[in-house]
């Protein structure tokens, strides 16, 4: 055959090329059962190529399901590469993805306007919040997080308003509040994520002619990752196999259940064991890894032997130990960047490339301090997840406008800026409409004309606004409409004027390249998505909607400079199914790694320690672990013990860079909270810059700190201003003359350092 199978072992090409449908004529399907970097997605893959190439598959018969965005460019990028196949029409993406793609063809039969707009997390949020306030409930008593999760939670079971039990009188309010959601959802035309996922279940599930269409269509389905999908998302791939029918389809799914990292989200290893009890798939497990060298291997292997909940399965390597795990120990978070830079300065000058060093950490709040240390070194990095391009303010106000000439009923949009930039739209008037449209029973947009006096002017005034921009962008490409909404709405005026406006005015000009970068990639402007047979209907998505589902699907993804070649930072939720060749893992400390909201209950604890698994098969040749005495975290200086999980790799294959010193603990305790006090004067310094006996020394206030001069006039606790970051005030001065740097807290935009002889500071005070 060709050479797509050359380089697979015996198990991996007894997998891709297993027959999907058994002599008896009947469908087969297969189970790939794999420890981390033993190629369960290079199978998949391959899979899909072998059944194309055999004929046995056409490319849009092919449904297969990847993790994030990001895995499933890179599926469709391996396959091109594979063989000359048009990747175009290939339904390849993740569940929210697919689902997306299945509610724009029937959005019809789905109770959906064409026009339909996605509310991401945040949105939601607000959508809530507002409707706590329509109804006039106290959000003391029904904390809108608490509502989101409770309307998330049962969408996952596949439960609606009406299917929920409503027991006490909290749990009614709560029930009811969530039919009032759905309400307003549907009357404002926008769908959350987990709706996405319900509402294409029931259209499957009360469809027949649609369902049965896919389920022929779809005659492979591929699943990666499976041990992380919810109840939901098994009950959908049930439905659109075939499941149950004469003529299922072949579904090939691969997992590993020691890698299921998404429990609180309602993911289920057990549906790995029901996938084995429904689907009767054969069995094929892949012990050979061939990611990690073998220290890597050992540490990942022993680490999980301390879980009791496993199907089992065990991990070897050909490549040799390699180098020992090296294990720092560090004073505060920020001696433990500064070593992190000087291992990576070491790295790069030995000729590493930058995109193959990952920096993981358990929570997104530990990545500002390393990314000061790699901002200040000049080194380029790139976060992924923290806060996305597409989840900043001014883009998220121009997304509302691009939302509003779609679907002008879209009321969280509405609501967004109506009176941004201001234009006179009082509280009060944005109250009078919102009574209006609930007297009425319909949206903001459709509520406006009822309204009289300086309400009716000033929000006619907006609404004249929104439809004249919708009538001249009607035959403008999607840069071109992008463009005109930023400059018409009054946005980039808006921020312009703003004194530290600057990069807003930049994001916003860089949304039209992404519009622009979009169309390019999605080829909308040539073919909408591909029809495969009569009886499909023709995806109705024009390129706005695409470009808004884009940027609500997407912001997930890592939205940095394409190309340029930098360190990559990330939780290590964001990591899995990622390698790189050099891993740090931050943060190994009691109560962060494991968080402390895990550590008194065992699955808490078992996912914990999956979740470092993942972390340590991320790491092809180095891996470093490091752990601090103290951390800034959430505005208070925590003491920290050791990671439990760093006494559970084995000691032959690490290798410590630091003393142990077990008895220089802190009092005993596991964690102790400390009072706030503002951090930097330890930076880059020893380790013994931070007292380890004396709490109050720590905790010394800016202002009673010895003044120093650097040959530039400044001082610590002085108030400065940046031509770009604005105002901010000085935490911290290093070195002399040229080599002064200060560490600058700046209002908006952090603390950061700066070269003071080069720097654009003013002293403001
Ligand atoms: P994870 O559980 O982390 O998602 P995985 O099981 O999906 O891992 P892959 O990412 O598919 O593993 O493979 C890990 C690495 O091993 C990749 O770099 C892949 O190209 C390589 N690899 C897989 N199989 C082989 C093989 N037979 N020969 C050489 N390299 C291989
Ligand atoms: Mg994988």
């Amino acid at each position: 055959m060709t050479n797509i199978l050359n380089n697979l072992n015996p198990e991996q090409l007894e997998a891709v090329t297993l027959p999907p449908v058994s002599e008896a004529g009947q469908s087969q399907s297969a189970m790939i059962l794999a420890g981390a970097g033993s190629g369960k997605t290079k199978v998949l893959t391959t899979r899909i190529a072998w059944l194309i190439q055999t004929h046995q598959a056409s490319p849009v018969g092919i449904l297969a399901v990847t993790f994030t965005n990001k895995a499933a460019k890179e599926m469709l990028t391996r396959l091109s590469a594979m063989m000359p196949i048009n990747t175009r029409g290939m339904w390849v993406g993740t569940f929210h993805g697919l689902c997306n793609r299945l509610l724009r063809a029937h959005h019809k039969d789905a109770g959906l306007p064409s026009t339909f707009q996605i509310l991401d997390t945040q949105d939601q949020l607000s959508a809530i919040k507002r409707l706590l306030k329509s109804l006039k409930i106290d959000d003391e008593k029904y904390p809108p997080k608490q509502l989101q999760y409770f309307i998330a939670h049962a969408k996952e079971k596949g439960m609606r308003s009406k299917d929920m039990d409503r027991g006490d009188s909290f749990q009614n309010t709560m029930v009811e509040l969530y039919q009032a959601y759905e309400e307003q959802c549907q009357r404002e035309g926008v769908v959350d994520f987990a709706e996405l996922l319900l509402r294409s279940y029931e259209l499957l599930k009360h469809h027949q002619p649609i369902r049965e269409h896919y389920q022929e269509r779809f005659r492979h389905i591929l699943v990666d990752e499976f041990q992380d999908t919810n109840a939901l998302q098994y009950a959908w791939l049930k439905l659109i196999s075939g499941y149950g029918t004469s003529n299922p389809s072949s579904v090939f799914a691969v997992g590993d259940d020691d890698q299921s990292i998404y429990a609180f989200r309602g993911a289920d290893v057990e549906n790995m064991r029901l996938f084995e009890r429904h689907f009767k798939p054969y069995l094929v497990k892949l012990e050979q890894n061939y990611r990690s060298y073998g220290h890597i291997l050992d540490a990942a292997n022993h680490l999980i032997a301390n879980n009791t909940e496993r199907l089992g399965k065990n991990l070897r390597t050909d490549a040799g130990h390699g180098e020992p795990v090296r294990v720092y120990e560090a004073a505060t978070d920020g001696t433990e960047a500064a070593w992190i830079v000087d291992e990576i300065k070491s790295m790069i000058n030995t000729g590493s490339t930058r995109s193959e060093i990952a920096i993981l950490y358990r929570s997104n709040a530990q990545s500002r301090i390393i990314e000061h240390g790699l901002f200040s070194a000049g080194i380029p990095y790139r976060v992924y997840g923290g806060l996305r391009f597409f989840e900043r303010a001014e883009i998220k106000h121009a997304l509302a406008y691009l939302r509003l000439l779609e679907n002008p009923n879209d009321d969280t949009s509405f609501a967004r800026v109506v009176n941004f930039p201001t234009r006179g739209i009082g509280a009060k008037s944005i109250e009078t409409l919102q009574d209006s449209a609930k007297l009425n029973n319909c949206s903001f947009y459709a509520a406006a004309p009822y309204l009289e006096g300086k309400a009716g002017t000033s929000i006619g005034a907006f609404i004249r606004l929104i439809d004249h921009m919708r009538d001249a962008t009607r035959h403008y490409t999607l840069p071109e409409t992008v463009d005109y909404v930023i400059q018409n709405s009054g946005l980039i005026q808006h921020y312009v004027n703003e004194r530290e406006g600057q990069d807003r005015v930049e994001n916003l000009q860089e949304l039209v390249n992404a519009a622009t970068a979009f169309i390019a990639e999605e080829g909308f402007a040539q073919d909408t998505v591909a029809s495969t047979s009569q009886d499909e209907p023709v995806l109705e998505m024009s390129p706005l909607a695409g470009f808004l589902a884009h940027a609500s699907l997407e912001a997930g993804d890592n939205q940095a400079q394409a190309g340029q070649d930098a360190v990559q930072l990330m939780t290590v939720h964001a990591a899995k199914g990622l390698e790189f060749t050099n891993v740090f893992i931050t943060g190994l400390e009691e109560g962060l790694f494991p968080h402390e909201n895990s550590i008194n209950e065992d699955d808490g604890l078992e996912e914990e320690r999956r979740l470092m698994y993942v972390a340590i098969t991320r790491a092809k040749e180095r891996l470093f672990l490091s752990h601090t005495q103290s951390r800034l975290l959430h505005g208070q200086v925590r003491y920290n013990l050791p990671s439990r999980f760093l006494e559970e790799l084995p000691a032959t294959s690490l290798k410590h860079l630091t003393p142990r010193n077990k008895d220089a603990r802190w009092g005993g305790a596991t964690t102790t909270r400390m009072p706030s006090w503002s951090e930097g004067s330890d930076w880059g310094g020893p380790a013994a810059t931070v007292p380890r006996s004396s709490n109050s020394a720590i905790a010394a206030p800016i202002s009673s700190l010895p003044r120093k001069d650097n040959g530039h006039g400044f001082r610590v606790g002085q108030s400065v201003f940046h031509t770009k970051f604005g105002e901010g005030r000085i935490l911290a001065i290093e070195g002399q003359a040229e080599q002064a740097k200060a560490h600058v807290n700046f209002n908006r935009h952090g603390a950061k350092w700066l070269q003071l002889a080069i720097a654009k500071l003013t002293a403001i005070d």
